[in-house]
């Protein structure tokens, strides 16, 4: 079997449900593990720090894209959003499959370095309901949910770099395609090498 997790990346418009998705993928199964990106931006009521976000200054942010601790970083409407490097390469290296869940530049700065990563981009059924969903939510100001859907129509624009898009109208049923997805991505050959290898030697010496 394949030792090594892989690297999942779920992007998608915001208020596509991708966080109660995320949650739920990791209250129902064990082998995941989600990544906690650091941001710059204010917490949201019932926000916790270390558990939703590492929320740091922009000066400990700028120290940390020094420091070469963050595996991607970008810029989202007024705030900066990074991936920190160590977690994530810890728990692949323990066969974890670890999902990032972060927006379209980052998930393609995360494909250029590895290739093997599994890229989903998560979208309500239809615009209406994004804003729908947004207002709903309660946590944005009228003019940050403006900035958001301006956002979300420019974020289409990368979506042919992704591998697959998932329709988020039910949540369960979502939760379920989302899981086998990746469980299938293991089975690709990329990630099945050292399995063949393996394999090849101990034909090799079979009598
Ligand atoms: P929010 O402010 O709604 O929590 O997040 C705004 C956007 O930033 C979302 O699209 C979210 O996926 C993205 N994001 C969260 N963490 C990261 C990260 O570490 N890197 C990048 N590139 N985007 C992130």
């Amino acid at each position: 079997m394949n030792k090594k997790g892989i690297l999942v990346v779920v992007s998608g418009f915001s208020g596509a449900g991708k966080g109660t998705l995320m949650k739920m993928l990791m209250e129902n199964y064990d082998n995941y593990s989600l990544s906690i990106s650091a941001t710059t931006r204010a917490p949201r009521e019932g926000e916790v720090n270390g558990k939703d976000y590492f929320f740091v200054t922009k000066e400990e942010f700028q120290r940390m894209i020094n420091n070469d601790e963050l595996l991607e970083y970008a810029q989202y409407v007024d705030n900066y959003y990074g991936t920190p490097r160590s977690y994530v390469e810890s728990e692949l290296e323990k066969g974890k499959d670890v999902i990032l869940e972060i927006e379209i530049q980052g998930a393609l700065s995360i494909h250029g370095r590895y290739p093997d990563s599994l890229l989903i981009f998560v979208t309500p059924p239809s615009a209406k309901e994004l804003k729908r969903r947004l207002i709903n939510r309660g946590t944005e100001t009228e003019e940050n949910i403006k900035k958001r859907l301006n956002r979300a129509a420019q974020e289409a624009v990368g979506v042919e770099n992704y591998d697959y898009i998932l329709i988020n109208d039910d949540l369960n049923e979502s939760l379920e395609r989302l899981h086998k997805l990746i469980q299938d991505q293991h089975m690709r050959v990329c990630h099945q090498l050292d399995f063949i290898s393996d394999m090849s030697k101990q034909l090799r010496t079979l009598e």
